[in-house]
């Protein structure tokens, strides 16, 4: 058994499909054991995203995550973690496979609706980065 974080960016909050993300998850048998709604500072959403510190699209990245309120989420199951890469799709809408939720949904390759960690360990930072152990069902 797997844990990882997806978000809900504030694009797709904005899109008004947090519903069709939460039924893509629970068509996969995907349990979601925590949720919440949040609105992030800019000082969070930069510590969040650290590993991307140098990267050139750093600032404007973390304006677009303060931007409007995000949902997080806990996902768990068998290999959740590639499991919710695959419904995410590529960074790049324009490169994910059909059917994907950036596929689908997205508009640029930063207002792309959905994070989810890439790896057990980046899981464990990002679900401790926004829920303690009291907040996580099962
Ligand atoms: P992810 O794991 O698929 O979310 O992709 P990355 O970890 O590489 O990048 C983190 C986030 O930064 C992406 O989801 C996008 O929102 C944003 N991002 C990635 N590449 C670019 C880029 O070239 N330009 C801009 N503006 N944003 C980017």
């Amino acid at each position: 058994m797997e844990r990882t974080l997806s978000i809900i960016k504030p694009d797709g909050v904005k899109k008004n499909i947090i519903g069709e993300v939460i039924k893509r998850f629970q068509d996969e048998k995907i349990n979601i054991v925590a949720i919440k709604m949040i609105k992030l500072s800019k000082e969070e959403a930069k510590g969040f995203y650290a590993v991307h510190m140098e990267r050139p699209f750093f600032d404007s990245l973390t304006n677009f995550m303060t931007s409007g309120p995000i949902v997080v989420m806990v996902l768990e199951g068998n290999d959740v973690i590639a499991r919710n890469r695959k419904l995410m799709g590529a960074t790049n809408f324009k490169e994910a496979d059909e059917g994907t939720i950036r596929k689908d949904f997205a508009t640029d390759i930063e207002k792309n609706v959905v994070h989810g960690s890439d790896a057990p360990e980046t899981a464990a930072f990002e679900i401790s980065y926004f829920f303690n152990a009291l907040e996580i069902a099962g």
